[in-house]
């Protein structure tokens, strides 16, 4: 995805680096301190620190999207890689592996992830930066559409099943998984006994034990699910189903009486469906045991205090490259900095099996574009229709759904 170019948060952001003294001995970490806080501030998921030829250019992904904030050069750029590892305990000598850690709690008191991976011109960072632990959500506060909501409510209260929640990455199904979750804890009010199994755990959750695996050590998705059926737990939370061997064993663990939550990778519903059986999961496990595929997908929602002008914004964005005087500070909307959108809107879509005609369609290993036609028939609103009616509602735009959804017809 090519990053876009959005006006107001570089000028922000570099009003506030001018305001840190370069020839002070704590510049850098001041410098680093600020990276960090400017981009939770703007909302930012990553921070991306790509070194080039002549500079380290940084991005923040916002709301989805790559933004291009600064560059700063050569010189600087290895103390600042250097003071990002030593806040999250990597060796800062080692710039030839691909390094991963945590930034310790005095540098930040929310989880904050560094990853360096070596490049032609030195060591790329990416920080991943999680939700504070008090936006983190319940199944009401997603956002989801009622229908779906309602839908996978009912199918959490299931003794046993598997509930696929699928999404591509960063569409947000672990929010969701978590979400269920605690949405399980609080109706069952700890009569079910929930646990997880996770790689990495993205936050703590009261009330249920969590597990994270260990695969150099033995203790894989696979391994550690048959240890944990031991444990005699309710509902397990499998992080994510990522080959054969989880599928099948998620599978089985739902078939002998425990209702298995889990993420998968998939563009959508159906196309989760035919994953699985390309994964040579038997036909009959997936009728048996699977009882709902749920699939998301974030989109920014259009700003509501300047989306009328949303339109008119996004032509002086595009020619403000070749005319930078034209985009100045404070003609840009203070709620979404210029880019029209401001905020998530999820898409999400809900297959339930049990129809007869899926069944059919899926024993007799009908293609995704049957399977396609099949889900629309048993009445599933399919994210392309979730994403027109939200078009037409004025909560997003048409470009944005092309982006995000692409030209897919189902
Ligand atoms: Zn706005």
């Amino acid at each position: 995805m090519p990053a876009s170019q959005i006006d107001g948060i570089p000028r922000a952001f570099a009003t506030a680096v001018s305001q840190l003294n370069p020839r002070q001995e704590s510049y850098v970490p001041e410098l680093t301190a600020l990276i960090l806080t400017q981009a939770r501030r703007y909302r930012a998921s990553d921070v991306h620190l790509n070194p080039c030829e002549t500079e380290l250019q940084m991005q923040w992904r916002i709301d989805g999207v790559l933004c291009s904030v600064m560059g700063f050069d050569r010189e600087l750029s290895s103390r600042i890689t250097a003071r990002l590892k030593v806040i999250s305990g990597l060796l800062t000598y080692r710039t030839d592996v691909p390094q991963e850690g945590r930034v310790a709690r005095e540098h930040s008191s929310s989880e904050v992830r560094v990853t360096t991976f070596p490049s032609l011109y030195g060591e790329k960072v990416a920080i991943r930066l999680f939700a504070e632990q008090d936006q983190l959500q319940m199944l009401d506060q997603l956002g989801l559409p009622g229908m779906v909501e309602v839908g996978l409510r009912t199918h959490l209260e299931a003794t046993s099943g598997v509930i696929l929640l699928t999404g591509p990455s960063g569409s947000g199904k672990t929010t969701t998984a978590y979400a269920c979750l605690r949405d399980v804890r609080d109706r069952s009010s700890g009569t079910r006994c929930l646990m997880t199994l996770e790689d990495p755990i993205e936050s703590a959750i009261a009330g249920v034990i969590q597990s994270q695996v260990k695969p150099a050590a033995g203790f894989s998705l696979t391994t550690g699910l048959r240890s944990l059926m031991r444990q005699d737990p309710d509902v397990i939370l499998v992080g994510e189903i990522r080959d054969p061997e989880t599928a099948e064993a998620a599978f089985q663990a739902a078939l002998t009486g425990h209702l298995v939550v889990t993420t998968f990778h998939a563009g959508s519903a159906v196309e989760a469906l035919t994953r699985l059986m390309e994964m040579q999961l038997e036909p009959y496990l997936i009728r048996s045991a699977l009882r709902a595929v749920f699939c998301q997908r974030l989109l920014r929602r259009s700003c509501v205090s300047c989306s009328s002008k949303s339109l008119e914004s996004a032509k002086s964005r595009n020619s403000a490259d070749k005319n930078p005087a034209h985009a100045s500070l404070s003609a840009l909307c203070p709620v979404c900095s210029g880019t029209g959108y401001a905020g998530r809107l999820v898409l999400a879509e809900l297959l339930e099996p049990e129809h007869p005609e899926l069944v059919q369609g899926l024993l007799s290993r009908a293609d995704a574009r049957r399977m396609s036609a099949l889900a629309e028939a048993t009445g599933m609103v399919t994210l392309s229709q979730v994403a027109a009616n939200a078009v037409a509602e004025g909560q997003t735009t048409q470009e944005e759904v092309l982006r995000v959804l692409g030209g897919r017809r189902s």
